[in-house]
């Protein structure tokens, strides 16, 4: 689909050519497209396919192809690449992941994403233990990141859309500020604070989050203005140059894409 709320640095009114995957390879309880990650829900496609829907995104306008969840689908998304590359493909491929990635994954995208989008969503072991299901979230995303960088190199642009190199998001929920603040630390200290980085305030309770969370009753609730603050804040502080924010409006479920089949 063309997919028309993404940052501005990576779409403009052309939209991104977005191509959710089916399933994932976390299990976070407030998931927003929990119909597609948690299902086994969508049409399967043959790289050769995957290829035409690309190019066809393209001719539709799409400012990038838009890989959503793409990580245990990674060899074929990359043959598929490749054929579309070599039949005129031309957008930037971004790669949207949630970075729970092994680094030799990573390397084999080199030359066929243009874009590393990850989500970074967790700091601490036990927060992502009990929202995500893995203990060892950071641990391996920070390396995921850091083999991100080392591949795709810094971020760059074309006129004002970003046209490669490494972009990073975070959703910021609610009741877990710091760790926010520390997922914020260690990228000032391991990425160029010219980096984008987009402070996603969007958190609406969904999936298991809308019946409470056991530990995490803010789970339940929208982000407030002065969680939100406080991350921008630090952001700002730590002197990202790059920054990239949502406005309060941006919490509702209008935002969340309806999976047809979901
Ligand atoms: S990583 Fe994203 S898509 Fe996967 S379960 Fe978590 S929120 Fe859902």
């Amino acid at each position: 689909m063309v997919h028309r709320w993404e940052e501005p640095f990576l779409a403009g009114e052309g939209g991104s050519g977005a191509f959710f995957f089916t399933g994932c390879s976390l299990r976070c309880v407030f998931c927003q497209n929990h119909a597609i990650s948690t299902r086994d829900v969508g049409e399967d496609l043959t790289p050769e396919e995957a290829a035409v829907r690309m190019l066809s995104l393209q001719a539709q306008g799409a400012e990038n192809i838009d890989l959503v969840s793409p990580s245990h689908f990674a060899p074929g998304i990359a043959d598929a690449v490749r054929i579309a590359k070599g039949r005129g493909l031309s957008v930037p491929v971004v790669w949207n992941s949630n970075a729970y990635e092994k680094p030799e994954t990573l390397e084999r995208l080199a030359g066929v994403v243009d874009v590393f989008l990850p989500d970074l969503k967790h700091f601490d072991p036990q927060v992502a233990k009990d929202l995500c299901g893995a203990p060892d979230y950071f641990a391996r995303a920070s390396e995921a990141v850091r083999a991100m960088l080392r591949i795709a190199g810094p971020a760059r642009y074309h006129v004002d859309r970003l046209a490669g190199g490494l972009a990073v998001r975070h959703l910021c929920l609610p009741g877990l500020v710091p760790d926010s603040l520390a997922l914020l630390d260690w990228m000032a200290h391991n990425l160029p604070l010219a980096t984008p980085i987009s402070l996603m305030r969007q958190y609406t309770p969904m999936h298991r989050a809308v019946e409470g969370v056991p530990g995490y009753p803010a789970l339940s609730r929208r982000l407030v203005t002065h969680e939100y603050r406080k991350v921008v804040a630090r952001a700002e502080a730590l002197g990202f140059t790059n920054l990239w924010v949502q406005e309060k409006e941006s919490a509702s479920a209008r935002f969340t894409p309806d999976f047809p089949n979901g």
